[in-house]
């Protein structure tokens, strides 16, 4: 059997007995069958002595239960790794940062505590689902809307801990943001209520985010200084009807007039949804479409060319096949004939670039008939689902699909031409690299609105030996985003450390603070030592 790190036999003995205690003897775990369920399934160590693996896991079902747990491994030092529904893939699965920590898996705790309508808010535990949310409200026949991200199977709080993005409006699609309010157990066992929570039968937990002096939610999101065991969410109320429109523009640099238009309508609140770039070039500009379908035979031509294509070529076959270069499809939600007038005073703006396509898509009302919830990319209309994942499946356009991927999530700043200064670096990198040519059509994400996000999946095999060219590669490409003032906003356990290496502002004061409220709150070192790269102090390293 494994034993946690710097835990003696004894210590051990003692702590599965309370553990088991705790919350029963079938809730502790500790088989090599049961315990490789906690690996990460995208693993950049896959098969190496650094593979993260815990020592064992433990399931409570309360939020009384957490605090036994939390205060036994107090006692014994043992070292804690809380996950929601751990479903983490492509930024860590559920493996702790620390090899050998228990995993306290909150999956059992799934009750939805409250769902309000009329203030469009719910209460959940760390175990909700996407579904579950989902489901729920489909039963109640409540007009509310959640926002997901790609994979419904993960949870609200999982999710919105680690800075997770979904699809809807800006309000609701930055899943920390829409947060309103938590209840966190610290290491010694204490349970404590953030906001109007701590007010002894507040009324408005849900309702007003900042209750009374310091707030200090931020401090349990990509940190290891508590375990969230209640979190409240502003839900998204049921709109009248969606509009989409697509704008297209046929020249390389006209991306640039089009991101400050987009811009200024999102600051100004007349664009409410998110938008999704991409390149017509590439194929129909629906999500996932492009990734479906290969490119056409003379497009494919041009990134054949040797040395690749250039934005001469683009251009020149874009005028002689009337596509477009660069497109963006637009979402608004609201009553019909609002959101008409806000695509059409969108219009108006986007109107000022030369040789400008402007397409109406459908307006449809709410709610959806099963057959248009089919058609629609449900994630946009708050409908969880698992179809992301055809990402890594066998098709024509991805005749060898991987074992998965870490993504590689860089923020750059919200304009066109740092979206042209990042292909570049990142093609040239790439190049030096020999990690292959980057594609120059690829554009970045819009999860937050007031910066880009560019999103690469970096592979994972079960070569050890590809795996570190990878491994190298990554950290490299790290200190090359840092060099131009771009930073990561997430990453896998594999990468904290290089990453929080990076954010060094006066000689990384910011991280010698974490380090102080870590021995303050979690003097033992207990919680998710190492996660975001905060150690704690008989961990850590000069
Ligand atoms: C193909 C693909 C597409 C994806 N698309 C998206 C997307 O659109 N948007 C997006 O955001 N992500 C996306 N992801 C990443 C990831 O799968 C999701 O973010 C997923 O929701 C995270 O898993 P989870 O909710 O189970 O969180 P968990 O794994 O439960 O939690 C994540 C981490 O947060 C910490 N944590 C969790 N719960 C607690 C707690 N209660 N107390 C203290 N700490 C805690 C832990 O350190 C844990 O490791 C995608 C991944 C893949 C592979």
């Amino acid at each position: 059997m494994a034993i946690a790190p710097g835990v003696s036999a004894q210590d051990w003995a003692a702590t599965l007995e309370g553990f088991a205690a705790a919350v029963g003897k079938d809730w502790v775990f500790t088989s090599e069958e049961d315990l490789a369920l906690y690996k990460d399934a995208y693993s950049p160590f896959w098969g190496e002595p650094e593979e993260k693996h815990a020592s064992a896991a433990v399931a409570p079902q309360s939020a009384e239960e957490v605090q036994a747990v939390m205060r036994i491994a107090n006692k014994y030092r043992i070292p804690i790794y809380p996950i929601s529904t751990g479903r983490n893939l492509g930024y860590g699965g559920s493996a702790p940062v620390l090899s050998g920590s228990v995993v306290l898996d909150l999956k059992r705790m799934n009750r939805v505590l409250e769902i309000n309508e009329k203030n469009a808010y719910a209460l959940v535990e760390p175990g909700v689902s996407y579904f579950d949310l989902y489901r729920e409200i489909q039963k109640r026949g409540l007009k509310l809307w959640i926002d997901c991200p790609d994979p419904g199977w993960g949870s609200l709080i999982g999710n919105a801990l680690d800075h997770g993005g979904g699809y809807t409006t800006h309000m609701y699609r930055v899943h920390f943001d829409a947060h309103c309010g938590m209840e966190v157990v610290l290491a010694d066992g204490t349970i404590m209520r953030t906001g109007m929570g701590a007010l002894p039968g507040a009324k408005t937990w849900q309702q007003y985010k900042f209750g009374y002096g310091p707030w200090i939610d931020g401090m349990f999101s990509q940190s290891n200084f508590g375990v969230v065991t209640k979190m409240g969410f502003w839900l998204m109320p049921e709109p009248e009807a969606y509009l989409s429109g697509t704008v297209t523009v046929f020249k390389h640099d006209d991306l640039i007039p089009m991101v400050d238009i987009l811009n200024e309508l999102e600051n100004n609140g007349i664009y409410n949804g998110m938008p999704f770039f991409g390149s017509p070039l590439q194929g129909p500009l629906e999500p996932g479409e492009q990734l479906r379908n290969p490119m056409a035979p003379g497009v494919q031509a041009l990134f054949a060319k040797a040395g690749g294509p250039t934005p001469a070529d683009f251009e020149a076959y874009c005028a002689a096949n009337n596509i477009g270069y660069w497109a963006v499809k637009l979402q608004y939600y609201g009553p019909p004939e609002v959101i008409r007038a806000q695509w059409n005073y969108s219009k108006k703006k986007f109107s000022a670039i030369p040789g400008v396509k402007l397409e109406d898509g459908e307006l449809l009302t709410m709610p959806l008939t099963e057959e248009q919830k089919k058609k629609v990319h449900g994630v946009a209309f708050g409908i969880p689902s698992l179809q992301i994942f055809f990402i890594g499946t066998r098709s024509e356009s991805n005749p060898t699909p991987g074992l998965g991927h870490i993504w590689f999530s860089p923020i750059i700043p919200r304009d066109g031409k740092s979206i042209f200064e990042a292909q570049k670096v990142f093609g040239n990198a790439a190049r030096e690299m020999g990690l292959g040519a980057l594609n120059p059509l690829q554009l970045p994400g819009t999860y937050w609105q007031r910066a880009f996000i560019f999103i690469f999946g970096f592979p994972i095999t079960h070569d050890p030996a590809v795996n570190k060219k990878n491994r190298e590669a990554f950290e490299k490409l790290v200190k090359i985003c840092a060099d131009h003032g771009w930073g990561e906003y997430r990453t896998a356990p594999a990468y904290m450390d290089a990453i929080a290496d990076v954010y060094s502002f006066n000689n990384h004061a910011l991280m010698r603070f974490h380090e102080r409220v870590k021995d303050a709150i979690d003097p033992n070192g207990i919680i998710s030592a190492g996660r975001y790269g905060i150690w704690p102090k008989h961990l850590r390293k000069a």
